[in-house]
């Protein structure tokens, strides 16, 4: 029984997918039941507005969809991924007040009003430490705002530098070819952007620790694979490390924006999972956790 709890639709700025389209592709998939987890993201500096949900007519058209499409054999959730900013937080309080969501993601999607997902985020910064910063702001942001589900793709800034360090390992090797000087020996190789727990082992030890005393869930993000990536967010290693420290909550998700990615890459997931450990997940409904064995 496999629920897809993070996906997207045309009420995200960042996707055209139709909601029923969502659905078809998840029961043609064979899951049990999905949650839309539309972006709710203001203040997005890059974007203005760009982000900021209709909240009210979301709810009435996924409402609707939900009491058309749920049965015996297939469930439909209405969430929510909420871009966490410090500043913001007495309006997400009053937001999740005056509005019922079965499920809330919390995701960092900022850095200091700065966006990862751009190149020239990471001009002049080194992955390293990038990433532990993303990681002190995540953890400063969750204990501002611990009013959320899940904590979304917890590494998700190393999808960003990964791509970059790629393209700036390609551009150095056309340079070494095209030159016909001899290359200087002994440089340091560039760095993949490859995140490694152990670089942050206190500071994520320190956010899966506030999870687990506040039976919040980690989420495990599946985009990755469609990017070509052979580990979700978080990598098996860091999924380990939660379990060790107690953690048994996780949720699922393919960050899908159209209906092609819906579950992708879902069939690894069970596996991967028990070798770190876990023997369920979960799912909310109305803000309470499910359990659903592996
Ligand atoms: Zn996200
Ligand atoms: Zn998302």
């Amino acid at each position: 029984m496999l629920y897809d709890t993070h996906m997207h639709t045309k009420w995200s700025g960042d996707s055209e997918a139709i909601p029923t389209e969502m659905i078809a592709s998840a029961k043609a998939k064979g899951l049990s039941g999905l949650t839309f987890t539309d972006h709710l993201d203001w203040d997005f500096p890059t974007l203005p507005h760009k982000f900021d949900l209709d909240v009210p007519n979301y709810l009435t058209e996924m409402q609707t969809l939900a009491a058309e499409y749920t049965d015996d054999h297939f469930s439909v959730h209405i969430g929510l991924e909420l871009g966490l900013q410090t500043h913001l937080t007495d309006k997400h309080h009053a937001l999740l007040t005056e509005n019922d969501f079965d499920f809330v993601i919390g995701s960092v999607h900022q850095l200091d009003r700065a966006d990862p997902y751009y190149d020239e985020f990471w001009e002049n910064r080194d992955f390293r430490e990038t990433y532990q910063y993303y990681f002190e702001c995540t953890l400063e942001n969750i204990e501002a705002f611990p009013d959320f589900d899940a904590l979304g793709h917890i590494d998700y800034i190393s999808r960003y530098g990964q791509r970059v360090a790629k393209s700036r390992r390609s551009r150095q090797t056309n340079a070494a070819i095209s030159s016909d000087a001899p290359q200087p020996s002994g440089l340091a190789p560039a760095s993949d952007g490859i995140l490694h727990y152990h670089d942050h082992a206190s500071v994520v030890d320190a956010i899966f620790e506030f999870l687990i005393r506040h039976d919040k869930a980690l989420e495990v993000n599946t985009a990755p694979y469609r990017y070509g990536f052979s580990e979700p967010n978080p990598s098996r290693q860091m999924l380990k490390r939660y379990h060790e420290l107690g953690g048994r909550m996780v949720t699922i998700g393919a960050d899908a924006h159209k209906p092609a990615d819906v579950a992708i890459g879902f069939a690894k997931l069970p596996e991967l999972l028990r070798d770190c450990g876990f023997t369920s997940y979960y799912i909310f409904s109305k803000r309470t956790p499910q359990e659903i064995p592996l």
